[in-house]
């Protein structure tokens, strides 16, 4: 087989740049997935029960970019969603990011008003204050309402997620976690958000579906490498295990999801419900919520994280810390000096978590650049 282009792996970076390289440049492509679908991370299908869920956890599209936005909405039409999300806190679910209204819920209302009083003043409506700045705070009691937060959302949900300590991760782990000067409990503001009105797989299909697009399921792009003849790759795989691991591997945090079909018409109020301080599992996840499917049953997962072991299970979060960003950096030297060749891009390649419009943008960019060369 001859084709000009060999894709490894059919998530949004792989099948963006297929569908660039077949309709923008009229080039063939041979796209390999290892998995016996396509659709990557954000993968959805109908479970036995005829639940439509998502079988590497929820994924809710949302973005700034209007570039980004504009292009997926050729593949598809939206559901307008804007997905919330609960922790619960002794017993009380609070909204995520915590809130004005997670004061509301947890405080006494004399206790609660004076506290959001004293945020407004210091850092006005509407502002999100990083965790770690208002622990800074000169104020006693803003210095409690951090120290509360990060006790109670932050603290242990780290330890299970990482199974390190938040001192033993990068700043910016913990540096993220906003306390937002609001009442709005939407989970993402970003100005485009929705989910594939018939979903992410359909979407994928539709994006892969060119006659100079060749899908080859089930099979590692080693096994096939040597029969195919093309110009120049583009692998969305883990770096590491493309270079054989010479610099020592990657390493990843990974999930367990255990999927429960429940005959009632909703398990959860919100898409999505944290327990940092209960049980082994971080989340409870109801994707009926994000698909809005209506059926009288319901599907939802618990999210176990897991050690990645690499061929057991997946690799999902690169865990932040510096010593990974420096081995990192050495297979990045390595693809570069075989750039000619091979082009390295996603979340596996650039060892880097990136959100779903951030892969996009990262391979129309990419896209951009094998145009101008
Ligand atoms: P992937 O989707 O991982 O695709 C890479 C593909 O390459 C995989 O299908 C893999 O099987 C294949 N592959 C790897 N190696 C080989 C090989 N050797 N041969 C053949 N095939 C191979 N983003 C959001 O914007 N919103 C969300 O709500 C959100 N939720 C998330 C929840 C979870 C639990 C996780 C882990 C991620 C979430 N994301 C979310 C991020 C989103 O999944 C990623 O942005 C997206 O998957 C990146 O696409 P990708 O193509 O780079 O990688």
């Amino acid at each position: 087989m001859k084709v000009d282009w060999l894709i490894v792996g059919a998530g949004f970076t792989g099948a963006t740049l297929a569908e660039r390289i077949a309709n923008g440049l009229d080039q063939k492509v041979l796209v390999v997935e290892g998995r016996n679908h396509i659709g990557g991370n954000a993968y959805d299908c109908y479970d036995e029960q005829g639940i439509l869920i998502h079988k590497y956890g929820s994924h809710t599209f949302h973005t700034n970019s209007k570039l980004v936005w504009d292009y997926l909405s050729r593949f598809t039409q939206w559901r307008p969603y804007f997905h919330e999300v609960r922790a619960c806190v002794d017993g009380i679910k609070i909204p995520l990011p915590f809130n004005l209204n997670a004061l509301s819920a947890l405080f006494s209302p004399q206790y609660a008003q004076k506290l959001e009083s004293l945020l407004i003043r210091q850092y006005g409506f509407g502002a999100k204050i990083p965790i770690l700045k208002l622990r800074d705070s000169a104020h006693e009691e803003l210095g409690f309402l951090a120290d509360y937060i990060y006790q109670k959302v932050f603290h242990r949900y780290t330890i299970k997620q990482w199974d390190l300590k938040p001192e033993e991760l990068d700043q910016s782990v913990s540096a993220r976690v906003p306390v937002y000067v609001s009442r709005d409990n939407r989970y993402f503001q970003d100005t485009y958000q929705g989910i594939p009105l018939h979903g992410f797989t359909t979407m994928f299909q539709r994006m892969l579906d060119h006659p100079n697009i060749k899908v080859l399921l089930n099979t590692d792009y080693q096994e096939i490498a040597d029969e195919i003849r093309y110009k120049r790759m583009i692998y969305t795989g883990p770096i590491d295990s493309f270079f054989g691991n010479k610099h020592g591997q990657l390493p990843y945090r990974s999930l367990r999801f255990h999927f429960e079909t429940h005959q009632k018409e909703w398990y959860q109020e919100v898409g999505t419900v944290n327990y940092p301080n209960e049980y082994d599992f971080t989340r409870i996840l109801e994707q009926k919520h994000l698909t809005g499917q209506v059926v009288p049953h319901t599907t939802i997962s618990f999210v176990y994280p897991q050690p990645y072991s690499p061929g057991e299970n997946e690799p999902y979060y690169p865990i932040p810390r510096k010593e990974n960003s420096q081995r990192y950096s050495l297979y990045k030297q390595e693809a570069e000096q075989i750039r000619d060749q091979v082009l390295f891009a996603g979340r596996l390649a650039d060892y880097q978590y990136y959100n779903m419009d951030q892969a996009v943008a990262r391979a129309l960019t990419l896209f951009k650049q094998i145009v101008t060369e």
